[in-house]
């Protein structure tokens, strides 16, 4: 990543002799080469679209401390999940960030209640802080007005947290860089290449010059998420990854304004809890959990079903908001990487994830947005016994690294916003800034200057890589931000060298990509 060395500076440097190659650029491939970087590595990371482009640019966007395996009685990986989490909060401030639940407790869920109450008690005490309280009806439907959940009997308030999922992955991916890893998108690994029946390297694909190269390394890992057993191959046995879809739709925080996110049992799928809350300056509903069949190769999008099932959960929610599929600003669909083990009943499969090794190869599935340090670690461990010499990763140090001074060029730029997403890089991002930089985009938190730095140096090589993840104004405004589109234009033009036809064609694929999977589904 980085534009400072070009793609083809990188594609030369392929033929060098790697320590490591991870396949994929989602949180768990950036996580491993973070934490081989750290390790004095040679490490080189292919994704074969955009980074982030799979489940970790779609996920509900929650930092959590693993409240749902505390509630399976797994104190250990709790206690793992919110010292990570607490961490996380304090090293990457601005990036991730606190958000308080509402949990609302109706007629079914009375007699559970006590266990939530104790579930919150423990949650509270790993995590060193008192941040729980029991809501009678009255107090819940106060602190979110227009909330009105079917025979509401009382509910609680706790404190998680939130990110940019999408932002998270590239400032780890930009930490590894800078500390000397190299991070490749649109870089599609065809196979894993093997000799004497241990993996060597892997065949990996140049799209835009038509040709493959071999690239040789001591330690392959396979973190390509929901396509995991695609690469394992022939070898790949035993453990399949159950790909199940889970979509979300963005609302305008105009209609449906919230300070906590609300969590509540589905109207009418009783076994189910959805959520509604704060994101970026606009609202998120989600999720479902549903087979999605075969891994995705192509952009998974929302089907008419599951946005009839989100919208009468916010309906019927928040009857007074009066909200239609008109206040839907975007949707998106991202399928989870599960290790399935066969149940009916998708969300009882187990969200862990699970390291396997076959014939060298290592295969991570199932990594978390919280937890993506501790897999990295494990998935190195595991890369130790197919090569010893391999440093032991350690397990003190931060998570993310400090952004240093506040060198920020003076201004009003939101200081926490821009060192949280952009860390070690703040400085010089807010120092190059140019003229109009500093305002937001009208609708959206982002600054002008966060799009101009993603085009200079964030290895944007296609418009929806821009609009999507760099920033999420994609998301956040009506239309895939089609009234932005001329001021995007302008620096598209002037950062990544496109010329008056490039641009056409790169807008004319983001507005059928939008269309075809983040906008509602049928005829709207
Ligand atoms: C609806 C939903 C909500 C979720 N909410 C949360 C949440 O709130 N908090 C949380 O922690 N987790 C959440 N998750 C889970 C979490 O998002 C995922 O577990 C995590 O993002 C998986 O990351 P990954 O890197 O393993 O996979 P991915 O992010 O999918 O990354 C894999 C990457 O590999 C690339 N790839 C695939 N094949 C190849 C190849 N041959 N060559 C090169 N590259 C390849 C893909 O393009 C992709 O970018 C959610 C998931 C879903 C679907």
């Amino acid at each position: 990543m980085g534009q400072e060395i070009g793609r083809a500076e990188i594609w030369e440097s392929l033929q060098n002799q790697w320590d490591l190659v991870v396949v994929g650029g989602g949180i768990t491939g950036a996580g491993i080469l973070r934490e081989a970087c750290r390790l004095g590595l040679k490490a080189l990371l292919l994704e074969q679209r955009d980074f982030a482009w799979g489940t970790s640019s779609r996920s509900s966007k929650l930092v959590h401390g693993g409240f749902r395996y505390l509630m399976q009685g797994r104190f250990a990986l709790t206690r793992a999940c919110v010292r990570e989490r607490n961490r996380l909060l304090r090293e990457g401030a601005g990036l991730i960030n606190p958000l308080s639940f509402l949990l609302a407790i109706d007629q079914e869920g009375v007699s559970t209640r006590w266990a939530f109450e104790a579930g919150l008690c423990l949650y509270d005490l790993l995590s060193g802080k008192w941040a729980h309280r029991t809501l009678s009806p009255p107090d819940l439907l106060r602190m979110s007005p227009g909330f009105r959940p079917r025979g509401l009997k009382g509910g609680f308030l706790y404190g998680d947290a939130q990110t940019d999922d999408a932002r998270l992955v590239l400032r780890v991916i930009r930490e590894a860089v800078n500390a000397g890893g190299t991070a490749l998108n649109y870089a599609p690994v065809e196979e894993v290449l093997y000799h004497s029946g241990r993996a060597v390297g892997v065949r990996v694909r140049d799209e835009f010059r038509n040709q493959t190269v071999e690239v040789f390394c001591k330690v392959v890992i396979n973190a390509t998420g929901p396509r995991a057993d695609s690469l394992r191959g022939k070898f790949g046995r035993g453990m399949k990854i159950r790909p199940l879809r889970g979509s979300h739709l963005i609302l305008s925080s105009d209609r449906l304004p919230l300070v906590h996110a609300v969590t509540f049992r589905h109207p009418s799928d009783r076994k189910r809890y959805v959520f509604a809350l704060p994101w970026e300056g606009a609202t998120l509903v989600g999720t479902t959990d549903l087979d999605h069949g075969t891994p995705p190769q192509e952009e998974p999008a929302i089907t008419t079903g599951e946005m009839d099932y989100l919208m009468t959960a916010v309906q019927e929610g928040f009857p007074s908001a009066g909200l239609s599929l008109e206040d839907v600003l975007s949707t998106f669909a991202g399928v989870r990487p599960v290790v399935g083990t066969g149940k009916v009943d998708p969300s009882r499969e187990s969200r862990e994830y699970v390291i396997l090794r076959e014939k060298g190869l290592i295969t991570v599935m199932g990594g978390k947005l919280t937890t993506f340090r501790l897999v990295a670690r494990d998935a190195l461990r595991a890369a130790r016994t197919s090569f010893p010499l391999f440093p032991l990763p350690g397990a003190k140090g931060p998570i993310l690294k400090s952004p240093g001074e506040n060198l920020l060029g003076g201004g009003d730029a939101p200081l926490p916003r821009i060192q949280g997403r952009h860390g070690e890089d703040a400085s010089e991002m807010a120092n190059s800034a140019e003229a109009g930089d500093r305002e937001i985009i009208p609708g959206t938190p982002c600054l002008w200057g966060e799009l101009r730095w993603a085009a200079r140096r964030e290895a944007v090589v296609h418009l929806e890589d821009l609009l999507l993840r760099r920033v999420r104004i994609g998301l956040l405004l009506p239309s895939g931000g089609v009234s932005c589109l001329s001021r995007v234009r302008t620096i598209c033009q002037k950062e990544l060298k496109w010329d008056d036809a490039r641009w056409e064609k790169e807008k004319a694929e983001y507005l059928a990509l939008y269309r075809r999977c983040y906008s509602l589904p049928g005829p709207f």
